[in-house]
């Protein structure tokens, strides 16, 4: 395989698939999936489109195995959240190349990653592989809107295609900024789900000028800010103690738990150290709750008999919602506010790491970055890994791109961006994945 061509074309593949708005709400992925389609058209290799809505589609395609072991996804999504030009510094919708970097809104989340899996599994198909198990490549709708009409529906609707022994997707990534002069690979083997809840207090209504303290906002504020008080505890869970226990080769601040693997130890250096300060750190160590929206009142001089609040929780997979919702109740401390759980986006079993998928994704990224380290990491995200984790499929996301611990920002943010090196290194490292994987 001529991997510098095939590099060229991944760059300018990315580029014009990034110049497809795929924005969701609403979505409109038919032409994004339609654009994928045409580039395996032309490498003779056809392809599936499924609809969920008219202009919503999904693609999958399939390279035969020999039916040793249930088959390989490479799994990505069509959809991007909304971008706002005027705060860009290109256009989002642009594609543009420039000082060494793809940028657009979908260049990391995730249509980069989109189209390293296509020129993978392009060149597998080119190398006539003897393949022992299925390669499948899969782009779904919907993805940044729960994907509910992406790959649920895919898994629901069509289960035949998708009964597989592993699925490659988002979730992780590689940086510099954890271990001097080191790619630290962060493969995602769980993530965090989802428990929205929406409070409501109703309170007695009146005249401004005649403040009685039982508003229904006198009662929902003290109580919200109870509850904020009141973080869960830390609960560093099997994944994060495998990544703490890596990072503990390198970091001074760790290397008493790297002699002891005791979890006290552990959480006892998270404290003194205050790693918690960073969010995306105490993020992976507890439960979170993040107040998002009030709403109450309709006019400056009306007490208003009713207030609502929501609440994004963030669970631990090990968490269940029920203990978790008594621990809410009790943080409150007001039996006449109404808690719901208007959303329980069901936690799914992380993938494990003691396996040998596991190890054959940090072989690989070991051969292919010779600099690399590599450790499983949560996600405090969402991802449709969790569809396939629920049916028992292991799922590890990795896209093979370097960011900045500062660039996390630009994914849902302004200018997004991805490295034209990453996108090049990272199909060849796709393709190696599938070799390792599937012959
Ligand atoms: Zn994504």
């Amino acid at each position: 395989m001529d991997w510098d061509k095939l590099g060229d074309r991944a760059v300018s593949t990315l580029s014009e698939y990034l110049r497809i708005d795929t924005t969701n709400p609403p979505g409109n992925e038919a032409p994004g999936a339609e654009f994928l389609g045409s580039i395996l058209k032309q490498e003779g290799i056809s392809c599936k489109l499924y609809e969920s809505a008219p202009g919503r589609s999904s693609l999958l395609a399939r390279l035969e195995g020999k039916g040793e072991g249930k088959p390989l996804i490479l799994l990505n999504h069509i959809d991007v959240v909304p971008a706002n030009p005027d705060n860009w510094q290109v256009h989002p919708f642009s594609g543009e190349i420039t000082d060494g970097f793809v940028w657009g809104r979908g260049a990391l989340d995730m249509k980069g990653m989109g189209i390293m899996e296509l020129m993978a599994f392009i060149a597998a198909a080119r190398d006539g592989l003897e393949l022992k198990r299925d390669v499948v490549f899969l782009a779904v709708a919907d993805e940044e809107a729960g994907g509910y009409s992406g790959a649920r529906m895919m898994l629901e609707n069509h289960p035949e295609e998708l009964d597989a022994d592993l699925v490659i997707n988002e979730g992780g990534y590689a940086t510099l900024d954890l271990i001097a002069g080191r790619s630290l690979f962060m493969i995602a083997n769980a993530e965090k789900y989802g428990y929205w809840l929406r409070l409501t207090r109703r309170g007695v209504g009146g005249h401004g000028s005649m403040p009685t303290g039982q508003g229904a906002l006198d009662l929902m504020v003290p109580a919200l800010a109870r509850l904020l008080e009141n973080k869960r505890p830390m609960n560093v869970n099997p994944t994060m103690q495998a990544f703490f226990s890596r990072l503990a080769e390198h970091w001074e601040i760790l290397a008493p738990y790297g002699e002891d693997g005791d979890l006290r130890t552990l959480e006892r250096l998270i404290e003194e150290n205050n790693l918690t300060a960073l969010p995306a750190l105490s993020a992976v160590v507890r439960d979170t709750v993040s107040l998002n929206m009030l709403n109450a009142g309709v006019k400056i001089n009306v007490i208003p008999d009713e207030a609502e609040a929501f609440l994004d929780c963030r669970l631990l997979p090990e968490t269940e919602g029920k203990e978790f919702l008594a621990f809410i109740k009790d943080a409150l401390d007001d039996p006449e506010m109404e808690v719901d759980v208007f959303m329980d986006m069901e936690k799914a079993p992380a993938s494990p790491i003691d396996s040998d998928f596991f190890r054959s994704i940090e072989k690989v990224i070991l051969a292919d970055y010779p600099d690399a380290v590599t450790t499983p990491f949560m996600l405090s995200g969402l991802s449709d890994s969790r569809f396939f984790r629920a049916k028992g499929i292991p799922c590890y996301g990795i896209i093979p791109a370097h960011l900045g611990l500062m660039d996390l920002a630009r994914i849902h943010g302004v200018d997004e961006r991805i490295p034209v090196r990453d996108v090049r290194d990272g199909s060849k490292f796709l393709y190696d994945l599938v070799v390792e994987i599937c012959t």
